[in-house]
């Protein structure tokens, strides 16, 4: 093995399609954007659409360009599209776009005209969450949309919301974004148009909030087994996902220090007792959070040795304990399923107060992805 390495587990991806599968009666669609929340986006799609999903997502156009140029042919969204992002050639490609504003309707409709194309697109509606989606313009969004139909210049094809708290399922902002949602779908309806697919429920609301399922659910955290939320939902294995990536690296060192040895830059730790401490060939460079603390650390020798002192650029160091057989060149187990004994990475999440999206997604492109099936 080479310094570092994230190992996904493709059976782990296909295995928490499957239980999406068994939670709802709506069309899944894969969220892959971020390279796959960090798992590799080509290797992670390939194996969704292989257990079945009928679309795929990203936030990026360029990522549903890579998808297309890689030979995917099922229906794709890109729903982050500023204005100046290349529509000529998400249109080519048969990209379905996601509309927020008439600035950018106008930009798609001028390429289309271009190409000879009618552009599939969904418009997304402000529920709530005040980022993306159309908001009070509704109105001079309506009379637009009216014009760019009769003149056969666009094609509706869906209409779109978020959620700002799903994983707070007793929210009342739930039911009041949904129902925000419908109105405004039937304002279209009342207008003739009539949206083949409707869709709002990530992957917390696929859990909890089966009345907001509709035509497709958007499948992201999920898909890569791991809780939307550890507090409010429970974690993985409560609700029966499998984490897909484990994180590997190796102890480029492993030294004795006395008692009362400063670790790190700000000698911020100092050793309490005799020990062993195990420098491990990761760091914020690689998207280890410079702020994690010793509730996460790495799994070695079969043990738990907790971080010490502040994880730096390329390296952080462990505390093996005194008597940990580990020595210098091993492999050791960043996180992973927990299975083995290994920290997970909702504990990495927590141990840098932060969630577990963050987490995978970070981790960068210094380190290699290897594809397993276990
Ligand atoms: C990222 C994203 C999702 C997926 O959310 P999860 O909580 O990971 O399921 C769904 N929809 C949109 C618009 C997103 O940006």
């Amino acid at each position: 093995m080479s310094r570092a390495v994230a190992e996904i587990n493709l059976n782990a991806i296909e295995h928490n399609l499957k239980l999406v599968k068994n939670k709802t009666n709506s069309k899944i669609l894969a969220v892959v954007k971020a390279d796959a929340y960090g798992h590799g986006l080509i290797p992670v799609a390939q194996a969704a659409v292989d257990s079945g999903v009928d679309w795929l997502g990203t936030a990026l156009l360029e990522e549903a360009i890579i998808l297309r140029k890689n030979g995917f042919k099922l229906p794709i969204i890109a729903w982050l599209t500023p204005c100046g992002e290349d529509f000529e050639s998400a249109l080519n490609l048969n990209i379905d776009l996601s509309i927020s504003s008439l600035e950018v309707l106008a930009e798609i409709v001028s390429a289309a005209k271009k190409i000879g194309k009618i552009p599939r697109l969904h418009i997304e509606i402000d529920t709530g969450m005040s980022r993306g989606g159309v908001g009070e313009e509704w109105e001079d969004f309506l009379v637009q949309i009216g014009h760019l139909l009769t003149e056969n210049k666009i094609n509706i094809v869906g209409v779109w919301s978020h959620f700002a708290r799903a994983d707070e399922p007793a929210e009342v902002m739930n039911s009041q974004q949904l129902s925000f949602f419908n109105d405004r779908v039937l304002k279209l309806n009342a207008m003739g148009v009539n949206p083949e697919f409707l869709h709002l429920a990530n992957s917390a609301a696929v859990i909890t909030f089966k009345d907001s399922h509709k035509s497709i659910v958007r499948w992201g955290i999920g898909l890569y087994g791991l809780s939307p939320d550890v507090e409010n939902l429970g974690d993985s294995k409560l609700i029966g996902l499998k984490p897909a990536m484990r994180l590997k690296a190796k102890l480029n060192l492993v030294k004795k220090v006395k008692a009362g040895s400063t670790v790190g830059y700000g000698a911020t730790a100092i050793t309490k007792h005799d020990t062993k401490l195990g420098v491990v060939t990761l760091g914020y460079a690689d998207g280890i959070p410079r702020n994690a603390n010793n509730l996460a650390g790495v799994f070695v020798a079969g043990q738990r040795a907790p971080l010490i002192g502040r994880v730096s650029m390329d390296q952080f160091v462990v505390d093996l304990g005194i008597d940990s057989l580990a020595k210098t060149g091993d492999e050791v187990i960043v996180f992973g399923s927990g299975i083995d004994g290994e920290y997970t990475i909702d504990e990495w999440a927590k141990a840098c107060g932060t969630i577990n999206y963050e987490i995978v997604t970070r981790i960068g492109p210094r380190v290699p992805r290897i594809y397993t099936r276990e």
